[in-house]
């Protein structure tokens, strides 16, 4: 479903991502790991034309989204609706504090309507919205305001946000690195009942033991550039490289 091949960037001297190249199967789960620094966070805000690669492609169901060699694919009118076949789960929730779960569930989703008459009601909009934070466990927290919420019940608000966009592929930035370890799980649970149901992932983690258990397919990044990829059988298991067997004995 998802391709990406060559990717650079650099900031100002600095190459954070040094010709990057994966492709992800629709329904699988892929997760990154590696060091802080190692260029994670560039490469899935690149994903999500967040920032822009100075070299390099990436497509979505055979369709080129961004090719840095061709500006056709970079019109910035186009980038809105290419945004949306990417979700993004920040580190911190991010989510509208002036606006209920619900609301913050079912915003885009109501605007879209409202502005490119999408057609959809916004009562079917919203019965959605209730079915996803049901999902999440938060059926009865529909109503409340972010700040009335724990951590764990705001990021899973912000999961089912992501989820109303329906988009292609869902990408996680750390989902739990600002959660205590008692909320981490309840975030990770609801993760993995989404791989469950072959939701297409990118989960950029440090929980290795998470990423081992949930991943079909697993990268570890370093100093930019992808040193090891396979099963995390092959990555946990069996590391060939000295750095992914260093990086990975910091978490024993
Ligand atoms: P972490 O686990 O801490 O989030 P990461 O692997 O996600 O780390 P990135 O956030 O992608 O790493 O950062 C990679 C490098 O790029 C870092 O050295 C960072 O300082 C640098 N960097 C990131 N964004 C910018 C920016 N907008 N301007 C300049 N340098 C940046």
């Amino acid at each position: 479903i998802l391709d990406v091949q060559h990717i650079e960037k650099s900031f100002g001297a600095t190459k954070v991502l040094k010709d990057i190249n994966f492709s992800l199967p629709e329904g699988q789960v892929l997760a990154i790991i590696g060091s802080s620094g190692s260029g994670k966070t560039t490469l899935l805000r690149c994903l999500n034309f967040l920032e822009t690669p100075d070299k390099g492609s990436i497509s979505v169901r055979g369709e080129t989204l961004f090719d840095a060699g061709d500006p056709a694919t970079q019109r910035e009118s186009e980038i809105r609706r290419k945004r949306l076949h990417f979700g993004l789960v920040f580190q911190n929730f991010n989510l509208f504090p002036q606006y209920t779960a619900l609301e913050n569930v079912t915003l885009a989703r109501e605007l879209m309507a409202k502005g490119e008459k999408t057609g959809e009601s916004l009562e079917d909009i919203r019965a959605e919205g209730r079915d996803l934070l049901t999902q999440m466990g938060l059926q009865d927290r529909m109503g409340n305001y972010p700040h009335q919420l724990s951590g764990g019940q705001q990021q899973r608000v912000a999961i089912a946000r992501a989820l109303a966009m329906k988009p292609d592929i869902l990408c996680f930035d750390e989902p739990t690195s600002a959660l205590d370890p008692e909320l981490t799980g309840e975030v990770l649970k609801v993760i993995r009942s989404l791989a469950d149901q072959h939701t297409t992932m990118i989960i950029v983690t440090h929980e290795m033991s998470f990423a081992r258990d949930v991943a079909d397919h697993v990268l570890f990044m370093d100093g930019g550039v992808v040193v090891e990829e396979g099963t995390p059988e092959e990555v946990f298991g069996h590391p060939q490289q000295a750095r992914t067997r260093q990086f990975l004995e910091k978490y024993k």
